[in-house]
């Protein structure tokens, strides 16, 4: 066959390659069989505390011991921050003042949380009164069927823990939009931020009133009974819980070709797990992965990536291994992954992005140098060492930014680490539909991603 003529200086173009080009079939089977694993996970794991078990469970079967329980001789540690934050450690390779290979995600993702007097009556319904978490688009949360997550102490302390809306013989609960055949013109101009305000972004909860004759509120009343009949809570106990909504809806496959994911909170869920599974299935240097919370509000609080529980582990690692390095001198000689998602390309909306710094479904992992806020910047050196690190294993990796200067925004957890002095960049695969309750990523991302942290452990 007669190769196609190409210029000499063709070869100084930047060719981008999708991961459909660079992976063989059997790598996209794969992919398609990771992604299975991946829907599971995300069906049975919403909030923090979910995650955390989640990730516990699947340590101790791989051979990982609490902190409270390791010894001098134990190399794979883990340890758990509130029930909302987990850390595994593998030293099983190495020398700990080489330094370790981190990688830290946020399991926390949009949501509804629960107020602290989250249940009224407003004829004919009980109603849920909720605050959002992390930036939503708030009419996009309407109509969309939700499903109660969460724990709860009565007044004794005795926990609960609840979920109602999983399974599809379980209610769900939705915040109810406005009928076309009501809104008149005034309400049908509104803009997208005006449709609904943050204080109407309550879920109807019953409508089913008690047989009391003495009870003034029959609905509330009938809420209360069923939450103390299955749980034995009163009202009160609302004061000491962690209670949110989220979108009850299973991961489906997107697209004839069965490509695509959808479900709620890839972000930062897809990170999260690709993360765990690449330190599970066995480093080939010191590993390190975090998953972290209070991402989408500021990362703050002894929750968030700006905790001291970082820190505070790696101290009583390196105690109980009685090693001589200090926690800051280690954090210092380490080197880590923000693993987080990026915005990927979606025709319809392409005037939103710079068109020569964006990303792609399919393309790959995405490397951002430069996240828009709070800044974290990768230098030229690190950018070289992974760059070196994907090509070597060819493993499909793509690089731009979030969006337009001055026009978008959107920060990870890159800065906080990098407060270590340690070098750091944010890596993970694009989405479409970010922080709506219907996500989508690709299945060849997933795998470039979990195959690109894998890669970072061995390196
Ligand atoms: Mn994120
Ligand atoms: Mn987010």
């Amino acid at each position: 066959m007669a190769e196609e003529k190409k210029s000499e200086y063709d070869k100084l173009f930047l060719k981008k390659k999708s991961a459909y080009e660079i992976f063989n079939e059997k790598e996209i089977k794969e992919a398609f069989s990771i992604s299975e694993d991946y829907k599971t996970f995300l069906d049975n794991n919403k909030s923090e505390r979910e995650i955390v078990k989640y990730t516990e469970n699947l340590a101790k079967k791989n051979g990982f011991i609490s902190i409270e329980k390791a010894t001098k001789k134990s190399n794979k540690i883990y340890a758990i921050n509130h029930e909302k934050n987990i850390i595994l450690v593998d030293l099983e390779k190495g020398k700990i003042e080489d330094g370790l290979r981190i990688i830290g995600s946020h399991i926390d993702s949009v949501r509804l949380d629960l107020k602290l007097n989250p249940i009224y009556e407003s004829e004919p319904f009980a109603m849920i009164n909720l605050r959002y978490y992390g930036g939503i688009k708030k009419y996009q949360w309407l109509n969309e069927p939700l499903a109660l997550h969460g724990v709860i102490f009565d007044k004794n302390g005795n926990k609960k823990e609840i979920t109602i809306g999983e399974n599809i013989d379980e209610p769900v609960f939705v915040i109810s939009d406005l009928l076309p055949h009501l809104e008149g013109k005034e309400y049908a101009s509104k803009t997208a931020l005006d449709i609904i305000q943050g204080e109407q972004l309550d879920a109807i909860g019953a409508n089913m009133p008690i047989n009391d004759k003495l009870l003034k509120e029959k609905i509330k009343g009938n809420f209360l009974k069923i939450l103390n009949d299955k749980y034995k809570i009163s009202e009160e106990d609302f004061v000491s819980a962690d209670l949110s909504l989220y979108p009850a809806v299973k991961a489906r496959d997107v697209g004839i070709d069965c490509s695509m994911i959808g479900a709620a909170a890839h972000d930062d869920r897809v990170c999260a797990y690709s993360a765990v599974k690449s330190i599970i299935d066995g480093t080939k240097k010191n590993g390190l992965v975090i998953l972290t919370s209070n991402e989408e509000v500021g990362s703050r609080g002894n929750i968030g990536a700006d905790s001291k529980f970082l820190e505070n582990t790696i101290s009583k690692i390196i105690e109980l291994k009685e090693e001589k390095i200090s926690a800051l001198e280690l954090l210092e000689k380490s080197i880590a992954i923000s693993g987080d998602v990026t915005s990927g390309l979606d025709p319809k909306y392409a005037d939103k992005m710079d068109p020569y710094n964006l990303n792609k479904l399919s393309y790959g992992i995405a490397i951002e140098k430069n996240i828009a806020s709070p800044t974290s910047t990768a230098s030229a050196e690190y950018m070289q060492f992974i760059r070196q690190m994907l090509d070597k294993k060819n493993i499909p990796w793509q690089y731009g930014e979030l969006g337009k200067v001055d026009q978008a925004g959107g920060g990870t957890i890159a800065y906080l680490l990098a407060r270590y002095n340690m070098d750091i960049v944010d890596a993970g695969p694009p989405v479409i539909a970010m922080h709506s309750p219907f996500e989508i990523i690709s299945k060849v991302d997933l795998y470039a991603t979990y195959k690109a942290y894998k890669e970072f452990m061995d390196n």
